[in-house]
């Protein structure tokens, strides 16, 4: 191998560092692999066939969302980076960081936000709590060339679907939530919702909306304080029949406990799809009486409208779009600069606009630590403006 190196060139730009190539671009691209290989050696880098501790990066694109080898790549810490990423450092010359990469890598997009990264008292490191097994890092460009979504003049509207069977949940606080974070305007979707639940537990649950009546599967709760688990997909099918003309999306919320797999082991809070709707369920949070609990629910409500908007989880930073959000009270309620950079993309609003509508809302629910954090970074854009 050492002469292979030698042979192409004596740039040590990768020198000592350990490169898997995902098996994925072996299978289904192989110029792919090939190129990445030939970069990464020319470079100095050693590219190994076996995931070990010695590997520092393990290449695998965001379009190939199916690889099994991440939840081992996970476990011994290794990077998981594109092939993008490879020729990016080659082209500029030097190992750029990677959350700048992902951020402001290939144009000049983003510039604005770039000395955000480097602010660890706003943005801290990604906690190992809140990762998941298989993760891939999802970049500002592999965002805008996705296939998704995004709001437009003729469909801007975020509808709130109340889907509650008690029906107190106080949809309207919620609805300016969601209105200050995503810059959008929202809307209550208001023909008649009613949720009749099966008395026998365990059979299908009735959601009629209009004159439409639609059956829901639906399990045992687990979550006290619910007569029913609903089935979430059940319900997004349902959603994607009655979106309104005008809405970018809509979200359903619900007090009642949901589910996407027939187990009662696992806990689901909220699902979402790119067909422009989600649900959330209060029902593991007290929304009255726990201003922890009415924060977390928030965070979940963010991080799956996020979702509608195709944005994925986050492994660059603590983040609301962190894997696991909202069981503890560990993650922040904020997007990190990368993820807010598709979100700006998405919807096109100017930042500081977007930091002083939810500054005002802050102040108006007492959340004093969410103030004075935003009060942080409206200082530190100032700065930057300035500078
Ligand atoms: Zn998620
Ligand atoms: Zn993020």
């Amino acid at each position: 191998m050492k002469e292979a190196i030698t042979e192409v060139s004596g740039n040590n730009l990768f020198s000592g560092k350990v490169f898997v190539i995902s098996n994925s671009y072996n299978k289904y691209t192989n110029p792919t692999y090939t190129k990445v290989e030939i970069l990464i050696k020319s470079n100095g880098g050693i590219v190994s066939k076996k995931i070990s501790a010695k590997a520092d990066y393990y290449v695998q694109s965001y379009e190939m969302d199916d690889d099994s080898k991440l939840e081992l790549v996970k476990s011994l810490k290794i990077s998981v980076i594109g092939h993008d990423y490879v020729e990016h450092c080659v082209q500029s010359g030097s190992k750029v960081n990677f959350k700048h990469y992902a951020l402001s890598g290939k144009n000049k997009d983003n510039l604005d936000l770039v000395p955000l990264i480097q602010k660890e008292d706003l943005f801290p490191k990604i906690l190992d709590y809140s990762r998941e097994e298989e993760e891939q890092p999802q970049t500002f460009y592999d965002f805008i060339e996705m296939e998704r979504y995004s709001p437009d003049e003729q469909k801007k509207y975020i509808y709130v679907a109340k889907l509650d069977v008690n029906g107190d949940v106080n949809v309207n606080i919620l609805m300016k939530f969601i209105s200050a974070y995503f810059s959008l305007p929202t809307k209550q979707y208001n023909n008649q919702v009613k949720v009749t639940p099966n008395k026998r537990r365990n059979k299908m649950c009735k959601i009629q909306i209009g004159d439409f009546v639609y059956d829901i599967n639906t399990r045992k709760p687990v979550c006290k304080n619910t007569v029913t688990r609903i089935n979430a997909m059940d319900v997004l099918d349902m959603l994607v029949e009655v979106i309104p003309k005008d809405a970018f999306c809509i979200v359903a919320i619900t007090d009642q406990d949901i589910y996407e797999f027939d187990d009662d082991s696992s806990i689901l809070m909220g699902r979402a799809t790119g067909d422009r709707v989600c649900v959330v369920s209060t029902c593991r949070f007290d929304l009255v009486n726990s201003k922890v609990e009415f924060n977390n629910f928030l965070k979940t409500l963010a991080h799956e409208i996020c979702h509608v908007f195709g944005i994925d989880h986050c492994i660059f930073f603590s983040c609301v779009m962190n894997a696991i959000v909202g069981d503890e009270n560990v993650e922040p309620m904020w997007l990190c600069p990368v993820d807010l950079s598709k979100l700006r993309k998405s919807v096109g609003f100017e930042i500081q606009h977007r930091y002083r509508n939810l500054i005002t809302l802050f102040k108006e629910f007492s959340m004093t630590d969410e103030v004075s954090w935003i009060e942080k970074i409206l200082n530190e854009l100032d700065v930057n403006k300035t500078s």
